[in-house]
């Protein structure tokens, strides 16, 4: 069966290396837009903290946190060990003590269904800063020992690599979708048309005019996220925790080699607009510097930008289309598809190759059916 997958991102690239594992012909296809979200997302895995209620994301969220660990050996087996990945723990700021004690308690209950949570403990602001030094030392936090956090850029790169070895083709150039009536045929790239049993769309923040050329209107808009790398020199950052402010939705992590990531802008209704603004970079300082006051030293390194995909609701999009033949979508990450799109990737895999998926893909229907 051969499997057309448009985008590299980490939703593509996991859909590749996922169909390629299971037996696909698989060609990956990649317009190298500039604001891909998989090359500039912050990599901050800690989906119990979110305040979101929604089950059916909950449920994936969970999931895709609780796979991460077997990926990451999978393709560590494959020789792909450069991704970034740690888990390190994350300190759940919260200056009041009844905070710290609901958000404690609010992990504990959810730890029974998802024990990947790990170890969750109030910690004093010195414990805190022990942890991430350059935090305000009454910066009181629950600590959450599950969180990891990975690269992206790397991940994807590798996954795409491995896949790869497992025989997918990757060809570089802007696919357009290439339908004959009800079914889909495969994409059209140059001029040339590349057939397929079905094509993943996995085109993030790019999807809706992929496939308004094919009369579909699949709701997806670009949020764009302006994120700072700032470096601390020689400091021995690698198992440095995420440290997840609260409210704001602002947040610091830190690689290996001491750099830090501070995050990041949430700018909805920018559409595709590339840009690095003077707002953008005072809101991040602002947001960083008040919490963490021992980055004003540091050297800026960058700024990236990436334009996150949101659907209609906090749902990802993803399975197939009704009334469309041969056509699977997997988008609507939005801020937490660097978690997710490894196991949404595999889902869409397992869709467009006719198996079941492993999770109910109902919920996240990118069209409503005929008879919804
Ligand atoms: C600043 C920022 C911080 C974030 N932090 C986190 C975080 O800490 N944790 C987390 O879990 N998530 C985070 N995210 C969210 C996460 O990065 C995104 O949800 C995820 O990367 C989306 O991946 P994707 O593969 O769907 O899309 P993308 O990575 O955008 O990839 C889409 C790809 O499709 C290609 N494409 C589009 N149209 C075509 C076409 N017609 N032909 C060929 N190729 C095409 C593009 O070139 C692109 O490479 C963050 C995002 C941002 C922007």
């Amino acid at each position: 069966m051969r499997l057309i997958v448009v985008g590299s991102g980490i939703a593509g690239a996991s859909c590749a290396y996922a169909a390629s594992l299971l037996g696909a012909e698989v060609v990956l296809v990649d317009a190298a837009k500039p604001g891909r979200a998989t090359a500039a997302g912050a990599g901050i895995i800690c989906p119990w903290s979110a305040q979101v209620a929604d089950p059916a994301w909950r449920a994936l969220a969970y999931a895709a946190a609780r796979e991460y660990p077997a990926l990451i050996d999978g393709l560590a087996g494959l020789g792909e060990t450069d991704v970034g990945y740690r888990r390190v723990g994350a300190l759940a700021l919260a200056e009041r003590e009844e905070d710290r004690e609901r958000i404690r308690q609010a992990l504990v209950a959810r730890r029974a269904a998802a024990p990947e949570i790990g170890e969750v403990t109030e910690l004093s602001g010195a414990d805190a800063q022990r942890l991430f030094p350059p935090l305000r030392a009454d910066a009181a936090a629950v600590y959450i020992g599950g969180a990891a956090r990975v690269d992206g850029r790397k991940l994807a790169g590798a996954l795409a690599r491995a896949a790869v070895r497992q025989g997918a083709v990757v060809r570089d150039g802007e696919a357009q979708l290439a339908r004959d009536g009800g079914r889909v045929v495969g994409v059209s790239l140059g001029g040339e048309l590349i057939e397929a049993d079905a094509v993943v769309a996995a085109t993030g923040a790019w999807t809706s005019s992929f496939l308004q050329a094919a009369g579909l209107a699949v709701p997806v808009e670009a949020q764009r996220g302006q994120i700072m790398h700032i470096s601390l020199g020689a400091a021995d950052t690698s198992r440095w925790p995420v440290v997840l402010p609260g409210a704001s939705g602002h947040y610091l992590l830190a690689f290996d080699n001491g750099r830090i990531v501070a995050g990041a802008t949430r700018e909805t209704g920018s559409g595709l607009d590339y840009r690095i603004t003077p707002a953008g970079l005072a809101e991040i300082l602002e947001q960083a510097l008040a919490v963490a006051p021992g980055l004003a030293d540091g050297t800026y390194l960058e700024t990236r930008i990436g334009f996150r995909p949101m659907g209609p609701g906090i749902r990802p999009l993803l399975g197939p289309v009704p009334g469309l033949n041969g056509l699977v979508v997997a988008t609507g990450l939005g801020a937490s598809g660097l978690t997710m799109g490894p196991l949404t990737g595999s889902l869409a895999a397992q869709a467009a190759l006719g198996l079941a998926p492993a999770i109910d893909l109902k919920p996240f229907a990118p069209l409503p059916g005929p008879s919804s």
